[in-house]
């Protein structure tokens, strides 16, 4: 059976960068769904689509083709996006797009396909819920909202992506109150996910936390 680690949590609460730190020193592949819905957001936006129009996103979805390769670029439509699909454009409007029921039963089928034949180590907000409710490991990692925002502030200064502190903040709120209330795929804590609050804990700390559980059988 192929190895599946999942792992949920809010905007900033670490999971992306501790993810992909496990796949490279447990030789997992690393799929990020936030990316998936990430490249729809874009083609929302390069097809000026008003993000209301829920039918055209839905047709839309289903048109796209989205690539993750084994470093993790993400490609839409053949064309690289790594670096698009983290502008504040599509991050302000991203929540909204996954909120639609059809757009989550397409992602849910890729993201799927994506680990097909695979061990992998997957994140996102329903993967310990929806996606792969029956993984053998499951984790919720959590941290302080004002922590969380400034790890994003960190991370997006570090990439070069302008985006104010309080911009980062009310946005985090918006998306963690829209992904928590989601009819469809709402963010909550499995009820057998290992609890993880990241809060005041290094990168390494946490890793290492994680490898121990999932390599300690
Ligand atoms: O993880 P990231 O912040 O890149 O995700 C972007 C957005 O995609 C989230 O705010 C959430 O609305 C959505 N998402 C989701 N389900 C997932 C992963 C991400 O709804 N499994």
């Amino acid at each position: 059976m192929n190895k599946i680690v999942a792992i949920d949590g809010p905007a900033g609460s670490g999971k992306g960068t501790i993810a992909s730190v496990i796949a490279d020193r447990c030789h997992l592949v690393n799929i990020d769904t936030g990316a998936t819905y990430r490249c729809l957001a874009l083609a929302t936006l390069k097809n000026n689509i008003e993000i209301t129009n829920q039918k055209e996103i839905i047709k839309l979805c289903s048109k796209i083709k989205i690539d993750i390769d084994a470093e993790n670029k993400v490609y839409l439509n053949g064309e690289e996006v790594t670096e698009a699909i983290r502008s504040e454009d599509v991050t302000k409007i991203v929540s909204n797009i996954s909120s639609i029921p059809e757009v989550r039963n397409i992602m849910v089928a890729l993201q799927r396909k994506m680990a097909e034949g695979k061990d992998v180590i997957m994140e996102g907000r329903d993967i310990t819920t929806v996606v792969f409710p029956n993984a053998q490991y499951k984790f919720y990692l959590d941290a302080d909202l004002n922590e969380r925002a400034k790890r994003r502030y960190k991370q997006n200064q570090e990439k070069g992506i302008t985006m104010s502190f309080e911009d980062i903040l009310d946005n985090i709120k918006k998306r963690d109150y829209n992904d928590m209330h989601k009819k469809v795929g709402a963010l909550i804590k499995a009820e057998d996910a290992i609890y993880i609050d990241t809060t005041n804990m290094t990168i390494e700390q946490v890793v290492l936390k994680i490898i121990k559980i999932i390599e300690g059988d």
